[in-house]
């Protein structure tokens, strides 16, 4: 495989499935952290490997690295590996999965920003997402019963709890601690703000086509998605949250050995459901408005980075995030009718956010 993103959370798990079923890794493409990419280089024998910044390559242990974006695409149409692995986080991950598309090579897509902000101009029926909700639906969608909803659950983030009025003064430590998932930075502050749920709305979308889809908290994490039938009953997907099983799964197709613990329910005793409320998670007033016209995803996903970016340099508290993107996606209503303009609205969401007061 093709594994972008090797050193970060999913791309370290791609790396444990890789191992455990002797699956041969083909180039790694990493950010900054050297150290651990060294360690993957000894461990997988790459041929090529590809880094952020030029100054870091001296740095890594291999005869053949490159640097920059443009370096990731030219070693995707390089590679002779048939399966890209797309675990970039943020729009930086687009590109490459447009270009792992029109190499004619399947996609493993924890990217989920891809889909959010192209979905419409992405060919789905080369991509496997790696993510559980998505990975739970297509577990359950196996049978030609008629659908009614598609349901994918949330564990509320980090705030699910906090009195909603201390929810001004929240950092970015405080949203950095996630009840039930070790995640990287940025899906993490996405979880707390109820963000990455709407990208998972949307995700789910694109691959599954038009439909009804809902978010729920589930506040274990140990059910990851639902679909109600047309009949009245709904079926659930339970497991542990181990990111390992939806990627062995795109990876692989199918997996006859224990990858996850059973859960025992006599154990687990009880399991808590809520609704979201757009009074804690303000992104959710436009979950409506964001299904119906999935082509805005593009101005959501920009303004999301662009406020992010806010956040964590410390200049805007975390009730501000939602009010920025909020502010963004009435501002502009531009839906990208090709993909050179999905760059284009990007680039003005982004500078408008920055602005913003
Ligand atoms: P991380 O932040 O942990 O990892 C991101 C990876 O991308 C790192 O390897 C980082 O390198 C690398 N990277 C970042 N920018 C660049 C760049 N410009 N060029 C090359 N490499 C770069 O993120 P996650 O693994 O948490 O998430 C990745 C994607 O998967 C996101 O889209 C997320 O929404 C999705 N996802 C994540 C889940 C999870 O459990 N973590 C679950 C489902 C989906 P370095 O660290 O070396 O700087």
């Amino acid at each position: 495989m093709i594994l972008l993103g090797s050193t970060g959370s999913i791309g370290v798990n791609a790396l444990r499935v890789a191992e455990q079923f002797g699956l041969s890794v083909d180039t790694l493409v990493a950010g900054r952290n050297i150290d651990l990419l060294n360690i993957q280089i000894k461990k997988h024998s790459p041929k090529r490997v590809v880094v952020t910044r030029d100054e870091d390559r001296a740095r890594v242990n291999h005869h053949d690295v490159r640097a920059g974006d443009a370096a990731i695409l030219q070693a995707i149409e390089e590679s002779s590996s048939g399966h890209v692995v797309n675990a970039l986080v943020g729009f930086a991950g687009f590109r490459p999965t447009l270009k792992a598309l029109e190499c004619g090579k399947k996609v493993a897509l924890a990217n989920k920003e891809s889909l959010v902000v192209g979905g419409m101009f992405v060919d789905t029926s080369s991509i496997v997402p790696i993510d559980s909700e998505h990975f739970g639906l297509w577990y359950l969608n196996r049978s030609d019963r008629p659908v009614s909803r598609m349901v994918v659950t949330a564990s509320g983030g980090a705030f699910r709890d906090w009195p909603l009025e201390k929810l001004g003064n929240a950092t970015l430590e405080d949203a950095l601690k996630h009840p039930n998932w070790s995640m990287g930075q940025k899906i993490t502050i996405d979880s707390a703000s109820m963000m990455n749920k709407l990208f998972e709305l949307l995700e789910a979308r694109w691959l599954f086509g038009e439909g009804e889809y809902d978010a729920l908290i589930e506040t274990r994490s140990l059910i990851h998605a639902l679909i109600d039938y047309a009949d009245g009953s709904t079926t659930a997907h339970f497991a542990h949250a181990d990111m390992r099983l939806p990627i062995a799964y795109a990876l692989m197709g199918r997996v006859k050995t224990p990858i996850v613990e059973r859960i025992d329910l006599a154990r687990i005793g009880s399991l808590e459901f809520r609704e979201i409320d757009p009074a804690r998670y303000p992104i959710w007033e436009i979950k409506k408005d964001l299904l119906a016209n999935p082509a805005r995803g593009v101005i959501v996903n920009a303004a999301n980075e662009a406020a992010i970016e806010r956040f964590v340099a410390g200049e805007i508290g975390f009730s501000a995030l939602s009010r920025l993107i909020l502010n963004a996606y009435e501002a502009f209503d531009s839906a990208p009718s090709s993909v050179e303009e999905i760059f284009e609205i990007d680039l003005c969401v982004r500078a408008y956010v920055r602005e913003l007061a």
